[in-house]
């Protein structure tokens, strides 16, 4: 169906079905007919692809999905939702739904039993309450996922994709950066809702790297060392590093001399590069 941004289509799809909106379930619908075809223009780099969607809603996005891919698996949690997207995606044998709890499945044996053969790519406009955990777990389960494409909040695009060194990185936009090469594509208006939510939105792009920085087992040392660094951004780095790691203050400054940082440095202002020297220099004195 493609006259899904259409308030009256939408209304009318509601009464028949007997929906209401859930603001627990981060239910803000996209109404503006320009955004799903250039979201999956994105995120779907050819024909031969398999889609994962995350929170299809009433099929929107799925529509535009399913005519770009050659697969579209959908994991939506609220059953309501699942008349709505009989209809409204009746026209395609290639979607599947499912109705589970993106943040409960087992994503990798999922995508071996969808997308046999198949590249894949997430895409979606992500329920706005968990964020970060989806994106998070997609990325450090190391999926056979080639890139997420996905509509977040503004603010958290910006954190997303920050890049080291710059005033909006936290910690997790470490983590982006180390498992993807992050990119804002383009904002969109909270008017492009409904109902409207409070901020306006921007779609990111996350290309998965292939090859990551650090062998596996020594990651959890490394996350232990940003999340420390930044639990203080506004402070020195050496204190609440060397209290985390258990390793003696005079330590963490030498390693901080070692990568070229002054002994004072604060998260903000080591760049990527620089905290996997420091996590490197550390694990050499544990
Ligand atoms: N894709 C639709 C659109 O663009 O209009 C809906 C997007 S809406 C922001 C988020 C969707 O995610 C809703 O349909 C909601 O029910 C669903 N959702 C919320 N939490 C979820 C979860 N844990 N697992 C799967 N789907 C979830």
């Amino acid at each position: 169906m493609d006259n899904l941004c259409n308030i009256s289509v939408i209304n009318e799809l509601f009464s028949r079905h007997g929906f209401s909106f859930s603001k627990n379930l981060g239910q803000n619908f996209l109404v503006n007919p320009a955004i799903c075809p250039k979201i999956a223009k994105e995120g779907i780099p050819d024909e031969s692809y398999g889609v994962l969607e995350i929170g299809p809603g009433i099929g929107v996005l799925t529509n535009e999905l399913a005519k770009r891919a050659k697969k579209v698996t959908a994991i939506e949690i609220d059953k309501r939702l699942l008349g709505i997207l009989d209809e409204t995606l009746a026209e395609y044998d290639n979607v599947n739904i499912i109705n589970d709890d993106i943040l409960k499945l087992d994503v990798n044996k999922l995508i071996t039993e969808e997308f046999s053969g198949m590249p894949v790519c997430v895409c979606a406009n992500l329920p706005y309450y968990i964020t970060s955990p989806i994106i998070m777990s997609l990325l450090e389960r190391r999926l056979p996922i080639t890139s997420i494409t996905v509509m977040v909040q503004k603010e958290a695009a910006v954190r997303l994709c920050a890049k080291m060194g710059s005033r909006e990185c936290g910690a997790v936009s470490f983590a982006v950066n180390y498992f993807s090469t992050p990119k804002l594509l383009f904002n969109v208006s909270k008017g492009s809702f409904m109902p409207a939510p409070k901020v306006d939105s921007a779609v990111i792009r996350l290309d998965v790297k292939d090859k990551l920085p650090l062998k596996e087992e020594n990651e959890r040392f490394l996350f232990n060392i940003v999340k420390a660094a930044f639990s203080q951004r506004r402070k020195t780095l050496a204190n609440p590093v060397s209290q985390a790691l258990n390793i003696p203050k005079a330590d963490v400054i030498d390693a901080l001399e070692k990568i070229g940082a002054p002994s004072t440095a604060r998260a903000e202002q080591l760049s990527f590069e620089q905290f996997i020297s420091l996590s490197d220099k550390l694990n050499n004195k544990k």
